[in-house]
């Protein structure tokens, strides 16, 4: 199978090996399968009896033909260990209370989903590095606004052959997630704090990439940089795995009649993750509706139920953060396969996204995504009454993220009538995002005044869950990572650092 740009300014058609080791293309596309490989309804059946690490070799071997089965065996064999993940089911589906259905993915060591797909991508990517003949080490860069820099460090430390660097803002992260990041372990590790928000640290990353004389030197010494964010196919292949995973658990259970259609309810920003669950359904999944669920920050919303996207708009900081985020890298994938594979107009939507901000689809792609797509957004304000009412009637808890998930849900079915079971994606543990979740669980009071490790406890407490190991005494760890650069000091941070590890 071979992996086209997006753009179709990039002539060459490369291995999935190529793919991932380039991240992205360079007409500034992003790299799509030539083909979607189908599974049949017998091969479904078959794959109900096995367990996610054996679901997922079926899974990735399709995509990444040019990986030998015994490669990917060995690299899902590294990924999802027990050590790394606290549960034997890896993602597990839970049932509160029988009308709704729970699709967990925060069983890894950093607590939120990003794990499922970066506690893998290091193996994918080094091997795609040997197959393709490449001798330089590879140099991860990542700008984050949270989650994907801490489970970006967790993946790649001390694997062979790589190093990562990470910039996160220096006042645009949680407590929890800013001692996540500086106290992390590892020799070929970095993580900078940015004097600024995510937008800087993003934008200083993107000048770093396409600095020419700066990647000359690298190569000089034998490195190359690559990225470990969402644009890479490494990293959306295995979110795949998931879907068909959740699906093949409820038929396992007799909750499902042979074909019988789901619905998936995915908590929504960059889209990746509810793009990999496209994927599933194109793949022959018996999927009914893929529901995009947003919060204050609608541009998805709106471009589903218009065919404009338009981000010239307002950014709200929200307590969904993951989810605050104004143009949705992944999206450009979607409208590739879904206009038909027509290169010109998404090099004409994507014109118009960067000149103006603003694209309209044209009516039958529009047409053509409302027929897979449904979505809706939730406020503050609905998000923490959601968690609160859930706990209410069924002792679960749910993060933030999830919880707008719920909430778009319940309007979905308001709208709709569709009864179709349906399950709502998880993306973080309650414990990532606690001092909301503990605002709306045990109220205002229980809060004030509290930090969040205090609160981490006082949750556990309430709740009677366990505090998941990776964020257990946090606080008392060493903080390994001092290191801070303004904007226009990432640059000269990077070669420091390249000197160091
Ligand atoms: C990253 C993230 C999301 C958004 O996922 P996308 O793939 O960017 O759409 C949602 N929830 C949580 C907790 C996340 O970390």
């Amino acid at each position: 199978m071979f992996y086209e740009s997006t753009r179709g300014q990039y002539q060459s058609k490369v291995s999935s090996a190529e793919a991932i080791k380039m991240g992205i293309a360079p007409d500034g596309g992003l790299f799509v399968p030539g083909e979607i490989p189908l599974i049949t309804g017998e091969q479904l059946l078959e794959m109900t009896a096995l367990d996610y690490r054996a679901r997922a070799v079926r899974i990735l071997k399709a995509f990444l033909s040019d990986y030998t089965e015994e490669e990917i065996r060995d690299c899902v064999a590294q990924a999802y260990t027990s050590e790394k993940f606290d549960v034997p089911e890896v993602a597990p589906v839970r049932t509160p209370d029988d009308a709704l259905y729970f699709l967990e993915l925060w069983h890894g060591p950093t607590c939120a989903f990003k794990d499922m797909a970066l506690q893998i991508l290091p193996h994918l990517l080094t091997r795609a590095a040997a197959k393709t003949g490449e001798e330089a080490s590879i140099v991860i860069l990542v700008a984050t606004s949270g989650d994907t820099g801490k489970a970006a460090l967790e993946g790649f430390k001390d694997v062979p052959g790589t190093k990562i660097i990470v910039f996160y803002p220096a006042r645009g992260v949680s407590e929890v997630q800013k001692y996540q990041m500086v106290t992390q372990e590892g020799t070929n590790v970095a993580v900078v704090a940015v004097r600024g928000n995510f937008d800087d640290a993003q934008t200083g990353v993107k000048n770093i990439f396409s600095n020419a004389d700066f990647n000359r030197l690298l190569q000089k010494e034998h490195y190359r940089l690559s990225s470990a964010n969402s644009i890479n196919w490494g990293r959306l292949a295995p979110q795949i795995v998931y879907y068909f995973s959740a699906y093949l658990d409820l038929a396992a259970k007799g909750a499902l009649s042979p074909g019988e259609k789901i619905n998936f309810v995915v908590p929504t920003g960059n889209f990746g993750n509810i793009l990999a669950a496209f994927y599933a359904r194109e793949m022959g999944l018996p999927v009914n509706r893929l529901i995009c669920a947003a919060n204050v920050n609608n541009v998805l919303t709106g471009f589903i139920r218009t065919g404009v996207y338009d981000r010239v708009r307002e950014f709200h900081k929200t307590i969904s953060p993951s989810m605050d985020i104004l143009i949705s890298s992944n999206l450009e994938r979607l409208l590739y396969h879904l206009s038909g594979r027509d290169h010109e107009r998404i090099r004409e939507w994507m014109a118009a996204l960067n000149r103006s901000g603003v694209y309209r689809v044209d009516a039958d792609t529009h047409a053509r995504i409302g027929k897979i797509f449904w979505s809706g957004y939730a406020g503050d304000d609905e998000t923490l009454a959601t968690i609160d009412s859930l706990y209410r009637r069924c002792g679960y808890v749910v993060d933030t993220h999830t919880a707008v998930g719920v909430r778009v849900y319940e309007k979905y079915t308001t709208a709709t009538g569709d009864g179709a079971k349906t399950v709502i994606v998880s993306t973080a543990s309650p414990f990532k995002f606690n001092e909301s979740v503990a605002r709306a669980v045990l109220g205002e009071n229980a809060v004030r005044g509290k930090d969040e490790f205090r609160l981490l406890e006082d949750l556990a407490a309430a709740t009677g869950l366990e505090i998941p190991a990776g964020l257990r005494g946090l606080e008392q760890k060493p903080a390994r990572h001092r290191k801070t650069a303004g904007r226009d000091q990432m640059l000269a941070a990077v070669e420091d650092i390249l000197r160091a590890i």
